[in-house]
């Protein structure tokens, strides 16, 4: 299977570069990357993420259930959200409706746009939660052609407090934790004009049964994938 993966290294402005390379291997860089790097210039690496938002689709059942867990429903406005995504873009010097059609997206998609299939994020969450605080976890609408959805959003911070819905948290972490993912996506965002990295993560179609093929890692920020491996028993 072709995967494509974004080269690994800053722009000039602190952004994960766009252009795309063969393989995940640490060190490799795209042709002007390369380049530079052969020229005896200094290559970055992309910076780590501040902020790294896990986001995915709830169905009416899950959205009840972590209601009633008391992980609050919010509703942003989200006309004036897609406006500042579009300035953010334009401000990069980038076409925010290039790779994603309907709603802007001022990010590099890591894994390109159609993302990894089949992924296990038990091993994502763990290490999220070794580098990171949990200071937020919400559920908002979000507009799916022509119909609305309910997202979960859990805000990985550095830095921050911790929530405080420990039975909210372990029931989401779980419930992530022990499903195979249909798809998945990584978003590598700009600076934000305070400077900080925000990447979001997202998930669908999660299948209970079915054996994942590819382990998602964090990778100090970079972000890469390891074949699954099925855990061993102890007898
Ligand atoms: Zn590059």
């Amino acid at each position: 299977m072709h995967m494509q993966y974004a080269c690994t290294a800053a722009t000039e402005r602190n952004a994960r570069c766009r252009h795309w390379v063969g393989d995940q291997r640490a060190k490799v860089f795209c042709s002007l990357h390369q380049q530079r790097k052969d020229a005896g210039e200094a290559v970055e690496i992309a910076p780590k993420p501040d902020v790294a938002l896990y986001k995915f689709n709830l169905n009416g059942k899950w959205r009840d259930k972590l209601l009633e867990l008391g992980i609050p429903e919010k509703d942003p406005d989200f006309g004036a959200k897609e406006a500042k995504h579009v300035a953010h873009a334009q401000q990069f010097g980038r076409e925010a409706y290039a790779i994603r059609k309907e709603v802007a997206d001022s990010g590099v998609p890591v894994f390109g746009k159609e993302g990894i299939q089949n992924v296990s994020l038990y091993e994502t969450l763990q290490d999220l939660l070794a580098e990171y605080e949990v200071v937020d976890i919400h559920i908002r609408p979000r507009r799916d052609g022509t119909r609305w959805i309910s997202v979960l959003v859990i805000n990985f911070s550095h830095g921050g407090r911790s929530i405080s819905n420990q039975p909210a948290l372990d029931t989401t972490l779980e419930f992530l934790s022990s499903s195979c993912w249909g798809f998945c996506h990584v978003w590598a965002n700009p600076p934000q004009d305070d400077g900080r990295i925000v990447h979001t993560i997202n998930s669908s179609h999660r299948e209970v049964d079915k054996q994942p093929e590819l382990v998602l890692r964090l990778n100090g920020g970079l972000w890469s994938t390891e074949p699954y491996v099925e855990p061993e028993l102890d007898y």
